[in-house]
């Protein structure tokens, strides 16, 4: 599947749900959801029944677009979130939230997850002070995530970080270290620590048709 490179709002509008997909616009009265809370297109507004498949559908399309994965990583994260012990939605939220991409965008390096994964391919990122440009990897626990040195003394990163930090709720399973651009993972997110407007389950009941 191609990548979408349309506008994003509309990915919200289309899921109707706030994916905080445009940094801190999305905390904005500027953000689209609250100015036309209803689907794109000349028939967004008509009311439509949707079927439990229509659902569940939705409910996977939601998940892969917060976190912008295409169809192909997606099954595989199912298949290996089922060979897994506990239960297979957290299992998945769980492992989505350990990408690279997914922490550097939490820790406050960059705005969106797209951004994210755009730097962390650039290689402004080191793992345990070992380069890496994966933005599938997953980090572990005790893993430290830093901005490279060269980087550090970057205005436009110390100003991007400070202001991504102004906004941002940061998550209790990371200690970031504003003053040396590093976040160390603490724990390994729990299905609690996840506050996520998809339903795991339900993406999950769709894989396993
Ligand atoms: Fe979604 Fe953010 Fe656009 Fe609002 S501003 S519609 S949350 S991407």
């Amino acid at each position: 599947m191609a990548k979408y490179t349309g506008p994003v709002c509309k990915l919200c509008r289309r899921e109707d749900n706030k994916l905080f997909l445009k940094g801190s616009r999305c905390f904005t009265d500027k953000c689209s959801m609250d100015r036309r809370p209803y689907p794109p297109g000349q028939h967004g507004q008509r009311r439509s029944k949707i079927s439990d498949y229509g659902v569940q559908l939705r409910e996977k399309q939601k998940l892969k677009r917060i976190y912008g994965l295409k169809e192909k990583p997606m099954r595989n994260l199912f298949s290996k979130a089922m060979s897994m012990k506990g239960v297979t939605g957290d299992n998945m939220l769980g492992m989505l939230e350990r990408r690279l991409d997914n922490v550097v965008y939490r820790i406050g390096f960059a705005a969106s997850r797209s951004e994210a994964r755009q730097l962390v391919k650039h290689n402004h990122f080191t793992i345990n002070g070992l380069k890496t440009n994966i933005p599938s990897m997953l980090v572990d626990q005790n893993d430290v995530v830093e901005l490279k040195a060269r980087s550090k003394n970057s205005e436009k990163f110390k100003n991007a970080f400070e202001h991504n930090l102004s906004y941002k709720e940061l998550p209790s399973w990371i200690e970031v270290d504003k003053n040396n651009f590093k976040g160390t993972i603490k724990d390994l997110p729990k299905s609690t620590d996840i506050t996520s407007a998809v339903e795991a389950r339900l993406v999950v009941e769709l894989y396993s048709k």
